[in-house]
């Protein structure tokens, strides 16, 4: 079953740059993918119009059986329940520590405390950070900090998770622990994972499924495949 699936979408921004055209494809739930390609291809624009930051200029969007593309501005915080994101720049809170950064996403639903409690300390297991709970953010490396930002994103139990340039400020060995903690949540939650990139080692070395974009359109979509250097 589908869980995304773009029509004919084309994104216009007002200054008149074209980010996407015509862009049409499917992802199906449960499902891990990589949405790659050079810089200014497109690839956060999509990721935007996913979670509703920015609206498409044609087309339909379903995210969930949700067409984003019409959803009313007053609307968009439930589609933003239904979703995890994270980040290239991890968006810590820098005065609240592990467990209150995780904790206040919770917070912010209106979550009681004992569930709050159960849930941010199973998504810091997750994400191999229990131990580290009273840690503020400036006490943290930077795979570290990307991680407390993934257990945030995935404290609520979100079908999707979306990941824009996740390891961009990381080295090559922290990069790939955050893409397997990414694979873990995948596995074993069942979360889609939609992950934005243009780390070619990366992809090659995971075998997930591509969507490459070049110049704002689709050249290639591919189950297990690879960033060929041909694009
Ligand atoms: P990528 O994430 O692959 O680097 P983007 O989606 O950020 O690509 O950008 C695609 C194109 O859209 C680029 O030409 C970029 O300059 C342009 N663009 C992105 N955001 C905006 C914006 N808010 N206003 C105008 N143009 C934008």
């Amino acid at each position: 079953m589908d869980l995304i699936r773009l029509k004919n979408v084309s994104k216009r921004y007002k200054n008149g740059v074209t980010a996407i055209y015509d862009l049409n494809l499917s992802i199906k739930k449960g499902s891990f993918a990589f949405v790659i390609g050079g810089s200014g291809s497109g690839k956060s624009t999509f990721i935007k119009m996913l979670y509703r930051e920015e609206k498409p200029t044609t087309g339909s969007i379903i995210v969930g059986g949700v067409n984003v593309a019409k959803l009313r501005n007053k609307k968009v915080y439930k589609l933003r329940r239904k979703l995890g994101i994270v980040f290239q720049d991890y968006r810590l809170l820098p005065k609240l520590n592990v467990y209150e950064n995780v904790a206040f996403a919770m917070e912010v639903i209106g979550a009681k405390k004992d569930e709050t409690r159960r849930k941010v300390l199973k998504a810091l297991e997750l994400v191999g950070l229990k131990n580290k709970i009273h840690n503020y953010p400036d006490q943290l490396s930077g795979g570290e900090q990307q991680r407390v930002a993934i257990a945030r994103a995935i404290v609520n139990e979100p079908k999707l998770l979306l990941c824009d340039e996740p390891t961009g400020n990381l080295d090559p060995d922290r990069s790939i622990e955050i893409v397997k903690v990414l694979e873990e949540i995948n596995k074993t939650c069942g979360t889609t994972v939609i992950m934005a990139t243009h780390d070619k080692e990366i992809v090659n070395k995971m075998k997930k499924q591509v969507i490459v974009l070049k110049d704002g359109r689709l050249v290639k979509q591919q189950e297990r495949g690879t960033y060929d250097e041909a694009f």
